[in-house]
């Protein structure tokens, strides 16, 4: 099982805290916005993923689970 991190572009307001909250994997846009790495998540950051999406004040922060073959 992998997590990923996606955003919902049409609900993110641009406040820039989930690159505070996850730096390793979120830098923002010369407008503020996040882009985040493609990278899954690795298992010790989960639980922070998992907090940053909680925190996310337009609850645009998606940590998907995938299997993994
Ligand atoms: S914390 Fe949420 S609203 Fe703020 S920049 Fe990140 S995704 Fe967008």
């Amino acid at each position: 099982m992998d997590h990923r991190i996606d955003i919902g572009w049409t609900a993110c307001e641009g406040d820039g805290l989930c690159a505070e909250l996850l730096p390793d994997h979120v830098t923002l846009d010369e407008w503020g916005y996040p882009l985040v790495d493609s990278t899954p998540v690795p298992a010790r950051t989960v639980k922070r993923a998992r907090r940053a999406a909680a925190d996310c004040p337009a609850l645009a922060i998606k940590l998907t689970a995938r299997a993994v073959p």
